[in-house]
């Protein structure tokens, strides 16, 4: 049974707005709940309609699954003309979070499932009412799992940013026409940034009636930031400004409204949506109760005259001064189920 609280849907904004202003038409929300006790992410997302559009077709949304401790972030951007984008992004971050935390497959199983049903239903839907036809969108997809088992899937040109070790790397390949050309060498990331074709992706939702899905799996580590944003974000700055921003230490809310303000101040020339998520690093108590586990277990070791049992000495007698690189979370390679 997923769960999912704090709904979250943009707002149609009154009028565009212009560089520079307060963040009046951001739809944000500070992300924080139960799920996971000790080591929960810190979650914050927003959406903002940029300077130029009229409409925000961007739509953003967190699940969860509070037995089986996964967190789900999804980011959608919408594309068609009249409704159709808005209407095809709601639909499949609204499809995707119902679908991806129901059932007992595994993770990436259930990923795939549900965005190829979304794909499904916005095609369907896009036949049935000629003025949603040719609507489709984007999707990126954060499966953050408590015991293991994370995933990313993607169709389109939203992406997934990973920051680690003082550094950012973008966890997606676009697919979209001028990452084509960049991959082939036809193109350098300079001009791609100039292209006038840079808004045309290769692969959508609900444009056809298949679709092929981007499906891997991700180690989290203490202190890993991940962000999931449209090309509102990736295609108005650069990349090392992402990191910048995206590195400092500040509340998950705060980075995000700096992410959206400077998009904004860059031209804004599209909606902008991003998700950030921190997965936290281990406190000083933290350290210290896992110090202490290590030196009771040694100590009855010694008493008893054995080590420490297999099982406790994984999971629990983790010396501190290796508990900052132990890996909190892995997960098996696992290819697109497709394939
Ligand atoms: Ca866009």
């Amino acid at each position: 049974m997923s769960r999912r609280r704090d709904r979250l849907s943009y707002r149609e904004p009154l009028t565009s707005r212009e560089s520079g202003k307060s963040l009046s038409t951001v739809d944000e929300t500070d992300f924080s709940g139960p799920v996971w006790s000790r080591d929960e992410p810190q979650i914050a997302g927003a959406t903002d309609v940029g300077v130029v559009r009229r409409v925000n077709e961007d739509a953003f949304e967190r699940f969860d699954n509070g037995e089986r401790g996964e967190i789900l972030l999804v980011v959608a951007d919408g594309l068609g003309g009249h409704r159709g984008g808005e209407v095809a992004s709601r639909m499949a971050v609204d499809l995707i979070g119902k679908l991806a935390l129901e059932g007992d497959e595994k993770p990436a199983i259930r990923l795939h499932r549900s965005i190829v049903a979304a794909n499904d239903a916005i095609f369907k839907a896009a036949r049935r009412d000629r003025t949603l036809d040719g609507m489709g969108t984007t999707v990126v997809c954060l499966l953050l799992a408590e015991d293991g088992d994370s995933f990313v899937a993607h169709v389109g040109d939203s992406r997934l940013y990973r920051l680690r070790s003082g550094g950012i790397e973008t966890m997606t390949e676009d697919h979209s026409l001028v990452a084509t050309l960049v991959r082939e060498g036809a193109l350098s990331q300079e001009e791609a940034r100039e292209d006038p074709r840079r808004n045309q992706i290769l692969r959508a939702l609900g444009v056809r009636g298949d679709t092929e899905v981007d499906i891997g799996p991700l180690e989290l580590l203490p202190g890993d930031v991940y962000l999931l944003c449209s090309d509102g974000l990736h295609g108005m700055i650069e990349d090392d400004e992402i990191f910048r921003i995206a590195r400092r230490p500040d509340r998950p809310a705060a980075v995000v409204a700096e992410l959206i303000d400077t998009a904004n101040r860059a031209g804004g020339t599209d909606n902008i949506t991003c998700v950030l998520a921190h997965v936290p690093e281990p406190t000083p108590l933290d350290t210290l109760r896992s110090s202490a586990t290590h030196l009771f277990d040694s100590t009855r070791a010694f008493l008893t005259g054995g080590g420490p049992r297999r099982e406790e000495a994984a999971s629990d007698g983790t010396p501190s001064d290796a508990s900052d690189s132990r890996p909190v979370k892995s997960a098996p390679r696992e290819s697109d189920p497709k394939r």
